[in-house]
């Protein structure tokens, strides 16, 4: 289900100037991904290849009623951005978002994109969208990559058909107040995903699957849930969107990535940026009671998640079967704060760029 499609032309269909969209005030004031650009990227897929890679004006979408994803959930995504810098337009990564999207696709049995045409054409639709990437300091354009499968059947069957396209959102940063500790309520009912299912890949359902804890966890004014191993409910595994360390005295660890955790590319960058500083790194199981352990006996000195959209959050508190625990008195640890500076900075372009993450659309 590979297909080369790297000389395929993209062809351009842009608005005249005059139709172009008013771009918000103040990104800042923006709720997340609620705004779009004028343009959009999409290419489809039938008869085993790809073709109409086109980019053109936003608009809804034409779908059968009985396209194959509404239905049976064939649906992937992936979520990145693009960050301003001195008029320059920075991606960080990217081409891990794009094998990772073929990861999901594997998973999905969809069809594979190719990663470097893929990345030509975000290219492109930045260059055409540069007036849409926000320069506010901790401002981004989010980027969607998103595939569906479009067959119009019924039955139970992978889709022949797909519709990839990727569309563009202007985003502040996470934290509108500053760098503030999130409150995360472990779930000791639902679970997210099982070894074996489908929670290493970025695919629509695992999101429906989060909702309901999500609202269990609103009840108690807490905004975010902290997944358990779905056999045991022993283990941590992951927090809504965000990969999650722990730091034990002198001890950095993150659960390991036994298939039902995604592999994300912030969690690898702090791996990565950790081990360099010379620090005791651990990718290893962490039960929940060593973790509630810790924080009565302050072993567990700082926890935070991290994910593309908030970069690095702190967690401030826990709740457990009904119970608070502070982590590091409701404040940001050292290390967290030093992470969240070090990759927004190298983001951003403002700090150096040693490992070679940092990709410019031009
Ligand atoms: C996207 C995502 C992450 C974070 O991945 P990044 O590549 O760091 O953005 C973590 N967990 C889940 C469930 C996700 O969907």
């Amino acid at each position: 289900m590979y297909t080369c499609v790297k000389t395929m032309k993209i062809e351009m269909n842009l608005l005249p100037h005059e139709k172009l969209k008013q771009k918000p005030q103040d990104v800042l004031k923006i709720p997340f991904g609620t705004v779009f650009t004028d343009h959009m990227f999409s290419m489809h897929y039938s008869g085993n290849s790809w073709h109409e890679a086109r980019i053109h004006p936003y608009a809804p979408l034409e779908l059968s009623p009985a396209a194959l994803c509404l239905h049976y959930g064939q649906g992937i995504f992936e979520g990145m951005k693009a960050y301003r810098r001195d008029g320059r337009v920075l991606l960080f990564r990217p081409e891990k978002n794009i094998e990772r999207f073929n990861i999901s696709a594997a998973r999905m049995v969809m069809p594979a994109v190719e990663i470097d045409f893929v990345l030509d054409a975000l290219k492109e639709l930045l260059r055409v969208e540069r007036n849409w990437v926000p320069d506010a300091p901790g401002s981004s354009l989010y980027i969607r990559p998103t595939m569906i499968g479009i067959q119009a059947k019924l039955g139970v069957k992978p889709s022949e058909e797909y519709l990839f396209f990727i569309i563009l959102s202007p985003v502040g940063p996470y934290f509108k107040e500053g760098f503030s500790p999130v409150n995360i309520y472990v779930s000791t009912e639902h679970v997210r995903a099982v070894r074996g299912g489908v929670g290493a890949a970025k695919t629509i359902g695992n999101y429906a699957a989060s909702l309901f804890a999500g609202t269990e966890a609103s009840k108690v004014g807490y905004s975010q849930v902290l997944w358990l191993d779905a056999l045991e409910l022993k283990y941590i595994e992951e927090v809504g969107t965000m990969n999650l360390f722990v730091r034990f005295d002198d001890e950095l660890a993150t659960p390991p990535l036994t298939g039902s955790i995604l592999a994300g590319i912030t969690r690898d960058s702090v791996l990565t940026i950790t081990k360099d500083m010379g620090m005791n790194v651990k990718e290893r199981s962490i039960s929940i009671d060593e973790v509630i352990e810790g924080l009565d006996s302050g072993k567990v000195i700082e926890m935070f998640g991290c994910g593309t959209a908030a970069i690095i959050a702190p967690v401030g508190s826990l709740w457990y079967k009904g119970k608070p625990y502070a982590v590091s008195n409701g404040k940001t640890g050292e290390l967290t704060q030093h992470l969240f500076d070090e990759l927004t900075g190298i983001q951003s372009g403002e700090r150096e760029d040693r490992y070679g993450w940092i990709v410019d659309i031009d």
